[in-house]
């Protein structure tokens, strides 16, 4: 893991391209698409990559770099592409690195959309993947397969916020030399840093937590520079690149990210204490709660708990229904990480296509509830939440 000189919220303010002659404070965007040359023999030697240089902003740009920088420092990366979403930066991520007949060993629990581009997208190029059980992590070795290239994996997982041990997984994969991707939108850099366990690569959905505000789309793969250096390769040429404004307003919103995610986690834990002593709510799942079957592996892996709680209503699909119909100052949204309050009902709504046995597995009863804390005053949060809990 590369040390960053400077403390976390340090790099985070402070990591900043070079100045220009005007001594601006922040950091100008460059919106432009292209950059000029000097002479031919400029141009020549840019295109030859003999010089470190910004020739197109598919290829590069001066505001995704500053983005790239900071996330490096974060998450003690080397070197890092950033791209127009997290899906973008999931795709390119595996079609740079992977070849046809690879195998991919992931997780059951992940994000739908990664979901379904290991299962309907990727077979189609001959990359297969096998799922193994988060509770289950000895699984793993009894599945890999002289094919296998990469292991996968998110923690906290999404909706049912279960953690795994990166330990473990790292270990595992350098057993077995194999590549450990670890998607970490759900902690955020600050939260936890997967490098520090193993992990080869790092992939974040900068439109959750990084930006925090609900604005952008952006995603951003961080890890080795040989790796990296793979993953730019495919992405200069087929353009999955982030907008240079994105960038800007990202690199921005990263100044204030350890703020933002502390008193995200402070409210988090504050209604997850709340619903817990709740008679209307069966369970409670919340990493940093006790009562969290991997309590102990949260506590050692991450900061704090993280912007998502999971509970249980009593009464099922309909008692989901009436508390999502209820809910008034919160926000009825499929976004998380944002400074206002999201609530999903993922039966009823996102995960309403599985059938029950689908969505058991993957955590996902009748009347679970998914509350993505945002930054509004706890005390306000916590009354909206109550009086849904009383309309069921
Ligand atoms: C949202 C999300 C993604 C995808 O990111 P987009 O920016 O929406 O493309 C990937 N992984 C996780 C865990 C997410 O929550």
């Amino acid at each position: 893991m590369k040390q960053p000189k400077n403390k976390f919220e340090t790099e985070a303010i402070r990591t900043q391209m070079e100045r220009t002659k005007f001594l601006e404070h922040s950091s100008p965007m460059y919106l432009t698409s292209s950059f000029v040359f000097e002479d031919a023999e400029d141009m020549r030697a840019s295109f030859a990559e003999e010089k470190d240089r910004n020739i197109y902003s598919r290829y590069s740009n001066p505001n995704s770099s500053e983005f790239i920088e900071k996330v490096c420092k974060m998450e003690g990366a080397e070197a890092g592409f950033a791209f127009a979403s997290g899906m973008a930066a999931v795709f390119s991520t595996f079609a740079a690195l992977l070849d046809s007949g690879d195998h991919i060993i992931s997780a059951r629990n992940i994000f739908g959309s990664t979901h379904t581009l290991f299962t309907q997208f990727l077979p189609k190029w001959g990359i297969n993947t096998s799922y193994f059980e988060i509770k289950n992590l000895e699984s793993i070795e009894a599945m890999i397969t002289p094919k296998t290239k990469v292991i996968y994996a998110e923690s906290p997982t999404n909706p049912g916020v279960d953690i795994l041990d990166l330990q473990v997984l790292g270990n595992i994969a350098k057993k077995h030399q194999l590549l450990l991707v670890i998607d970490n939108c759900f902690a955020s850099p600050y939260l936890q840093q997967p490098i520090k366990y193993g992990a080869d690569l790092v992939i974040h959905s900068g439109t959750k937590l990084m930006d925090g505000q609900g604005r952008v789309l952006a995603g951003i793969t961080v890890g080795s520079e040989e790796l990296i250096d793979k993953i730019y390769r495919f992405s200069r040429i087929t353009g999955p690149a982030l907008s240079p404004f994105n960038a800007w307003v990202l690199s921005k919103s990263l100044e204030t990210l350890a703020l933002r995610v502390d008193r995200h986690c402070e409210n988090a834990l504050k209604l997850a204490e709340f619903l817990e002593a709740h008679s209307s709510v069966n369970w409670v799942k919340y990493p940093f709660l006790k009562s969290h079957p991997q309590y102990k592996i949260a506590k050692k892996q991450m900061k704090a708990g993280g912007c998502v709680v999971a509970f249980e209503i009593q009464g099922g699909l309909k008692a989901g229904q009436k508390f999502f119909n209820s809910i008034q100052l919160l926000s009825l949204s499929a976004n998380l990480g944002d400074a206002k309050s999201i609530v999903t009902h993922p039966a009823s709504t996102t995960h309403s296509k599985l059938s029950v046995e689908d969505r058991i597995a993957v955590g996902i009863t009748d009347g679970t509830v998914r509350v993505s804390v945002g930054l509004e005053h706890i005390d306000d949060i916590i009354k909206d939440i109550s009086q849904a809990l009383a309309a069921i």
